[in-house]
This record gives C-alpha cells, sequence and structure tokens, in this order.
C-alpha cells in the first residue's frame, strides 16, 4: 500500500460550518420537499436546533421526505411528544464532570468535552440535552483537568469527544495534546468524531500534524450509520488519516427507518472497510427523550446482527452494543 499522503482539499471546512443549514424551510427548498413538513420542523428546531453541513445535504436524494441522510437531521414533530422511560440525561452523564470538561465513568479511561459543539445536529444525540454552556472550558481549567489526569495513574486512555472534537480548531487540539503527551501513563488518544463524515476537507494537514506529532497511539472512530455517507471525499479524508498511519474505526448507532435492516448493515460494513476504516460498534440508541421514534426492540437488533454474521466475515461484523447508566462499560449484546 502507498504511505504518500493525498493533497489538501482546497475548500475551507470553517466556512462549511459558517454555511450549513439551520432553517428548516430552506432545507426543505433545497431538496424540494413539501412545506407541509415545515410546521413541524419548526417547532421541533426550536428545541433542538436544524444544523446540517451542504457536502452532507448533497448526498441526499431530492424529493424524498424519507431519505436516510435526511431522516437523521430534519427535526420532526415526533420529537415532540413525551415518552416514557426516555430521559433528558440517561447515561447521566452530568453526574460524573466534577472537573472543567471531564466526564470519568471508567477506571482506565476517561472522556474530554473537547468542542462545545457539533458540525450537524442528529435528532437521535444522546447529547442534545448536555449543558455544553456550563462544560466549556478556558486553558487555565483545562490545565486543572490535565492535573487531575496526572494524579490517576489508573487512566491511561483519553478520548476527545463532545459536541465533536474537531469542531475545535487544529491549534487548540494540538495544544490538548501537546498537553497529554507529557502525562507519562496516558498511552492512547481516541477521537470520536462524525466531522470527517459531514465535511470531508476537516482532515487538514495541519489536523495530521497533530494526530501524529506526539508519543501517543492515536485512533479515530469515525461515526457514520449509511453507506450513502460515504462518497469519495469521505474516502479521500479517511485515506489521508491511514497515509499518516492512524487507526480508524467506526460506530454507527442502529436507527429505525435509517438503517435498521440487513442490505444497509451489509453494505455499510462493505464500504467502510473499502475505504479504510474497520466497523467497531453498533449502538442502541440511548433512551433519550425526544428520540423515542429511532428506537428499536433489542430482539429485532439481535435479529439483524445474526443476519449480518450469516453474511460478513467476522471482521466486518461489529460489536452490538448499548451503554446503561452506572455501568463501568458497554454492554456487550452480541
Ligand atoms: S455529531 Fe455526535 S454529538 Fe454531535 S449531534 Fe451528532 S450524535 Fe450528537
Amino acid at each position: 500500500m502507498s504511505t504518500s499522503i493525498p493533497a489538501t482539499p482546497l475548500n475551507s471546512w470553517q466556512e462549511e460550518l459558517i454555511q450549513a443549514i439551520d432553517n428548516p424551510r430552506e432545507l426543505l427548498e433545497v431538496l424540494h420537499l413539501p412545506m407541509t413538513l415545515l410546521p413541524a420542523a419548526e417547532a421541533a428546531s426550536n428545541l433542538f436546533g436544524l444544523k446540517v453541513p451542504r457536502p452532507f445535504v448533497e448526498r441526499m436524494r431530492k424529493g424524498d421526505p424519507n431519505d436516510p441522510l435526511l431522516r437523521q437531521v430534519l427535526p420532526l414533530g415526533d420529537e415532540l411528544k413525551e415518552s416514557e422511560g426516555y430521559q433528558v440525561d440517561p447515561l447521566q452523564e452530568q453526574n460524573t464532570t466534577a472537573d472543567p470538561g471531564l466526564v470519568h465513568k471508567y477506571k482506565s479511561r476517561v472522556l474530554l468535552i473537547a468542542a462545545p459543539n457539533c458540525a450537524i445536529n442528529c435528532r437521535y444525540c444522546f447529547r442534545r440535552h448536555f449543558p455544553y454552556q456550563d462544560n466549556n472550558p478556558a486553558r487555565a481549567e483545562w490545565l486543572q483537568t490535565f492535573a487531575t489526569i496526572a494524579a490517576d495513574d489508573n487512566i491511561n486512555e483519553v478520548i476527545l469527544s463532545g459536541g465533536d472534537p474537531l469542531a475545535n480548531s487544529d491549534r487548540q487540539l494540538q495544544w490538548m495534546v501537546d498537553q497529554l503527551a507529557q502525562i507519562a501513563h496516558v498511552k492512547r488518544l481516541r477521537i470520536h468524531t462524525r466531522l470527517p463524515i459531514v465535511i470531508p476537507q476537516r482532515i487538514t494537514d495541519a489536523t495530521l500534524r497533530w494526530l501524529t506529532s506526539s508519543r501517543l497511539q492515536t485512533i479515530v472512530v469515525l461515526h457514520s450509520n449509511h453507506p450513502a455517507e460515504l462518497d469519495d471525499d469521505v474516502a479521500n479524508s479517511v485515506k489521508r488519516l491511514r497515509a499518516a498511519h492512524i487507526t480508524v474505526l467506526n460506530q454507527a448507532v442502529l436507527l429505525k427507518s435509517v438503517n435498521d435492516d440487513l442490505t444497509t448493515q451489509v453494505s455499510l460494513s462493505e464500504r467502510l472497510f473499502d475505504i479504510g476504516a474497520l466497523p467497531y460498534y453498533l449502538h442502541l440508541p440511548d433512551k433519550v427523550q425526544a428520540t423515542a421514534h429511532f428506537d428499536i426492540q433489542q430482539s429485532e437488533a439481535i435479529a439483524l446482527h445474526q443476519q449480518m454474521q450469516s453474511q460478513l466475515s467476522g471482521f466486518l461484523v461489529p460489536k452490538l452494543v448499548k451503554e446503561e447508566p452506572g455501568q463501568s462499560q458497554k454492554t456487550l449484546i452480541f
């Protein structure tokens, strides 16, 4: 395999962020969708705003309200219903943030809220109610958090999450990684991001520099839910990461009427491997208020997963998991 890094894309990812569609009427117009969808979209976007970058919109089918990429971002009236058993903070994360930006649920791993926003607002998001405004530390506060990590030598892995960590600047991320690399017991850096999927040009030369310049082993976990998300621009970004010797995995969420069928899941795994990413986790959605319409029964998920095993090579079958509050690890379903 060639190790040459393909050229930097020309478009600015920050420009794409600024130009993301946040107006339901504009989204419906661009996609030639009926305006009958507008009242519900506006009402639901008052609770959790619409945000979707144009490179992602370009991959949606025009005139199809059931397009699987659209369903992940279009606010619906279903979000206005209160559903029993669904909560604002189902994983009780807001009780695990004693230090600025820090979520410490697992003994050996900590998660940093490395950016207070995302490039896209996914309607199923388990952090759609997270108080990001209270978790946006300045550098002096981050130093307090890094001191906490330095004082606990059980911690060998730091996860950059968000929001989406890649919504932050390369300069700030370089600074954070430089700080973490000074803590001897931290060995690995894991970055969970959807940004290279929705704005593929986010993987800049500066990104590759901070991902590779420290002694930390680096893993990028992409969040892609559907093979139609993985166009040639996304493939090029993954190729750049791989050419820089970065491990690239993918985790997906199993979402009703988006990707809860065998053909889609098999295509997703095959396409991920084609572009250089290994399927890692397939999550059941968390029980977040306003997202019940994405949920599928665990028994259906298990049946689908068994069918996937019969059609895919073992290394292409992601682990089927769910998160449960108070558990020190994900619950492996299959
Ligand atoms: S990118 Fe991730 S954190 Fe951001 S809205 Fe989507 S699911 Fe939530």
